[in-house]
């Protein structure tokens, strides 16, 4: 991804960066060749030449780019998970893929980390946003996923004879795990997805407290994986599926929704970071009824939501690692609304705004592990800031409409917003 050449000045705005200090007002940042070179107060400037590129914050709000961290490119707003694996071939998703990363970046996700994907798409989606081909945000790879045969993503029966390897691998097996995982280090990616758990969209056979793979399945994938560089990361809802993911070496925690002592405690050992994905239940709930969902699934997303919330709320108590978004691409959480995450964690489960946005940039950041070049703004970063008119702290609302974006910026290049 290529940088701004020369120097910007972003002035005139109050500073939110990332790292949970609070706002700077009268703050300006400055961008040198893509990265950050000062970010503090207006009056500490250093000189410059009054014919560098300046950007004006119009009293609005500077902030780190938001990054997504648990994003799924490919899904394409479908209503059921099996649209997923028979509706269209890889060349449509592949596109489809492409117009979801534009919609990212363009609602001010500048970064994200996958959370699965369809085929291999994502690898490829990475290459191409890195190489400027396409616009996206700076991406984290996962793949195929793996889960437990009879799992919560082996939805089709034999007969059907629908094969699942555009989606996910079915292992039976510490032997067929360790295959999988193998198969997945030469696609290139760089996070390993597997499914621990059930969830509340499978109430009969695969509910939000059933196991899906056994421990060790869990400690073969995390093995192969981690000799091969590879991250491994899991659907995690029910508590013994949080607990044998954390004893069997995962890298992070996706939705951690039934979390008791032990799995905290674990946790926060080795610092493993959990991507909560938790707007979604909120809008399972909601809207489920106008997606023909059962009273039953509709329940078990209420009793998701509310334990998970508890779940982000002891979590960040404790210090741990948050990070923020997920499933964003079904019917009722349409690629575009990724924000709304971030409304609903201050307005549901009662972070501030700037726990929020610490979660939403930083997290994501640690998640990814590019904490170093990204996610706050900081000299030494790269320049990838959201410029947003009004102030985010009174309405953190003011994030879910791209129209309010002054300027959307990857290395100082701004890629999206009014000035794009
Ligand atoms: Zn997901």
């Amino acid at each position: 991804m290529k940088p701004q050449p020369g120097i910007t000045l972003i002035r005139n705005g109050t500073l939110i960066d990332g790292t949970g200090a609070p706002p700077l007002p009268e703050a300006a940042v400055v961008v040198t060749d893509g990265m950050i070179t000062y970010a503090g107060a207006a009056a500490g400037l250093p000189a410059l030449d009054p014919d560098i590129r300046t950007i004006d914050a119009k009293g609005g709000t500077i902030l780190p780019g938001l990054i997504e961290a648990h994003i799924h490119l490919t899904y394409f707003n479908v209503t059921e998970l099996q649209d997923l694996d028979i509706k269209y071939p890889v060349e449509y998703v592949t596109l489809q893929s492409a117009v979801n990363a534009k919609t990212a970046l363009e609602c001010g996700y500048t970064a994200a980390r996958s959370g699965g994907c369809l085929h291999n798409i994502d690898v490829w989606m990475k290459k191409a946003i890195e190489e400027g081909m396409i616009p996206g945000p700076r991406l984290s790879a996962s793949g195929r996923e793996i889960c437990g045969a009879g799992g919560l993503m082996d939805w089709n029966p034999d007969y059907r004879k629908i094969g699942m390897e555009g989606i996910v691998f079915i292992v039976n097996g510490p032997e067929e795990a360790r295959a999988a995982v193998r198969k997945l280090v030469k696609d290139g990616i760089e996070w390993v997805k597997t499914y621990p758990t059930g969830d509340a969209a499978s109430p009969d056979i695969n509910d939000h407290h059933t196991l899906c793979m056994t421990f060790d399945e869990m400690h073969a994938v995390v093995q192969t994986a981690h000799n091969h560089g590879l991250k491994v990361t899991g659907h995690c809802r029910a508590t013994e599926g949080i607990r044998n993911a954390l004893k069997a070496g995962y890298d992070a925690i996706e939705h951690g929704t039934f979390m008791d002592d032990e799995c905290l405690e674990l946790m926060l050992k080795r610092n493993v970071p959990m991507c909560p994905g938790l707007g979604f239940e909120k809008f399972s709930v909601d809207r489920g009824k106008e997606f023909g969902m059962s009273q039953r699934v509709i329940d078990g997303h209420q009793e998701t939501l509310e334990a998970g919330a508890e779940s982000c709320r002891r979590v960040l108590k404790a210090g741990g690692t948050i990070g923020l978004g997920g499933d964003y691409g079904f019917g009722w959480t349409p690629h575009g609304t990724y924000a709304q995450e971030l409304t609903f964690f201050v307005d549901y489960v009662g972070f501030s705004v700037l726990d929020t946005i610490r979660c939403a940039t930083l997290g994501g950041a640690k998640m990814m592990g590019r904490e170093s070049e990204i996610g706050s703004v900081e000299t030494g970063k790269l320049g990838d800031l959201l410029i947003v008119e009004g102030d985010v702290m009174k309405d953190i609302a003011l994030l879910e409409d791209r129209r309010n974006f002054i300027a959307v910026m990857q290395g100082g290049v701004v890629k999206a917003g009014r000035l794009a």
